[in-house]
């Protein structure tokens, strides 16, 4: 085999979507040679079929939204609906801006972008194209692809998976999602506002069911009053095609038809077949194991974003990323406080967080030990003028610091950043109370639940 390189890269990635990227990019920036390697497309899933198309799916969705209700604000407009072919055109004009940009950044930090798929053939190499590229270390960054259930097949057509969705020639008139996840309820959204009749099936008892119990109590709360429907605690056992379409069935008995089935049950890694196992690097149902420095147990190879057991974010990988790229530069680097990463689920209401739960938190420290603190966006100026419902709950660890902040109601997501501080800064409620919130905005209901929770509430009702 043809060793590309009389050059030895410093770093050698595999894989080019949040993490890769982000460690190409910051390795670079530290005076190191990278070479990154991507058999699709830069940017990944976050780009191109995650993160970015999603969210312009679900602006599109609050488009519908406020021309449907726009009479409630005086504002005369008639929806006549959905034209799929201009929401595409307008998502994949964010995307392909976002990706030239990506592009052009990559090259100028002379990362050698190598476009073909690649496979570790040992622990200093990768094997692209029948060129050989070494490097004095390695990065793994392969990132994961939409998982199933056993004996679900995924057609493409009928039984579709995110990838497709994203792609969807029509809005269908209705829908089963399958997975009350983040990305389920996302999607449920986008489709009931654009006019499908939405059912998700969730086999834990809530939606969203990683988030704080309040804030899925409210999430539900919110999309009964859609007319979004859900089965909840109900284990799916089978689909079937019909005439127009597919019929789930449930174990409870129940069944459920509509025009297409979403699977959203989650996302597993890719890495098998990529010559992992065969270099020593130790997995767990083919997630790549690392340490809290993303070192794996082979001391050349490192491994970020989704294909490691941590939270499958895109600012995860960025973060998880980074801090390779430093520590392989020499920097000091600090491991990641996971619990201190802000989440959002940006359905309509969205669902923010950062911290822990409730229920954690009191497994952690003891039922009595913990605080409790809820700030109702009624009360909250911007919210009324924007119609939109939810709240703001905080959870402290008694006479101490904020250790989970979880928020429901339209743009909460646009709240994390400050919450992602107090909890980060291990802040007080005093101390938050403290500062002063512009009026009117939808930030002043964090420092509400702030003041609430320092014993000073002012527009709470008891
Ligand atoms: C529908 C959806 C919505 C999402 N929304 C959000 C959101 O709002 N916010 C958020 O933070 N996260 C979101 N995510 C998650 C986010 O997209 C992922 O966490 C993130 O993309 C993970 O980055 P990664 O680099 O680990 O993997 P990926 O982005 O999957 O990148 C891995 C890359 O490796 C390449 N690759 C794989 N094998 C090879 C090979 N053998 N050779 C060469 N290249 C290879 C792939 O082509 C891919 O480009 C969403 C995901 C989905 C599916």
């Amino acid at each position: 085999m043809a060793n590309d390189a009389s050059t030895v890269f410093d770093v050698v990635i595999l894989g080019g979507g949040s993490g890769g990227y982000a460690a190409a990019l910051r390795a670079a920036q530290l005076g190191l040679q990278v070479a990154l390697i991507e058999k699709g497309k830069l940017g990944g899933t976050c780009l191109h079929n995650g993160c970015i198309p999603t969210k312009a799916l679900l602006h599109a969705a609050e488009v519908a939204d406020q021309t449907r209700e726009s009479a409630g604000f005086g504002v005369k407009a008639t929806f006549e609906g959905i034209d799929i072919n201009g929401v595409h055109a307008y998502k994949d004009g964010v995307i392909s801006g976002l990706y030239k940009g990506l592009q052009g950044l990559v090259a100028s930090r002379k990362i050698t972008y190598v476009s073909g798929e690649g496979r570790l053939s040992s622990p200093t190499t990768v094997d692209v194209n029948g060129e050989r590229y070494t490097g004095r270390h390695i990065v793994l960054a392969t990132g994961s692809v939409p998982k199933s259930l056993p004996g679900l097949a995924i057609d493409g057509d009928r039984v579709i998976s995110s990838d497709h969705a994203l792609t969807l020639d029509r809005v269908p008139n209705s829908v089963i999602v399958l997975g009350g996840g983040v990305i389920g309820v996302e999607f449920a959204s986008v489709w009931k506002s654009f006019g499908a009749e939405v059912t998700i099936i969730e086999a834990l008892p809530h939606l969203a069911p990683l988030e704080d119990e309040n804030s899925s109590k409210l999430l539900e709360r919110a999309f009964r009053k859609r007319g979004i429907k859900f089965e909840l605690g109900a284990r799916f056992s089978g689909v079937e095609y019909t005439a127009t379409g597919v019929r789930a069935s449930l174990e409870n008995g129940k069944q459920v038809e509509a025009e297409l089935m979403l699977v959203a049950v989650g996302r597993g890694p890719v890495s098998q077949g990529l010559g992992y196992e065969e270099a020593g690097v130790a997995t767990d149902r083919g997630y790549v194991l690392v340490d809290e420095y993303m070192q794996t147990n082979v001391p050349t190879i490192s491994a970020v974003g989704d294909l490691v057991p941590t939270l499958q974010l895109a600012h995860v990988g960025f973060a998880e990323g980074i801090l390779v790229a430093e520590r392989l530069a020499g920097l000091k680097v600090v491991p990641i406080d996971y619990d201190g990463v802000p989440r959002v689920t940006y359905c309509h209401p969205e669902v923010a967080s950062v911290g822990i739960t409730e229920a954690k938190a009191k497994e952690l420290y003891g039922a009595d030990k913990v605080v409790t603190a809820k700030f109702n966006l009624a009360g909250n100026g911007k919210s009324k003028i924007l119609k939109t419902a939810g709240e703001i709950k905080l959870v402290q660890v008694k006479d101490g610091a904020v250790v989970g902040v979880h928020m429901v109601g339209d743009r909460m997501g646009e709240q994390v950043g400050e919450a992602q501080l107090i909890y980060n800064w291990e802040a007080l409620p005093s101390e938050v109370a403290q500062l002063i919130h512009a009026h009117p905005t939808q930030s002043e209901a964090l420092g509400e639940a702030h003041l609430a929770l320092a014993g000073k509430p002012l527009h709470n009702h008891d």
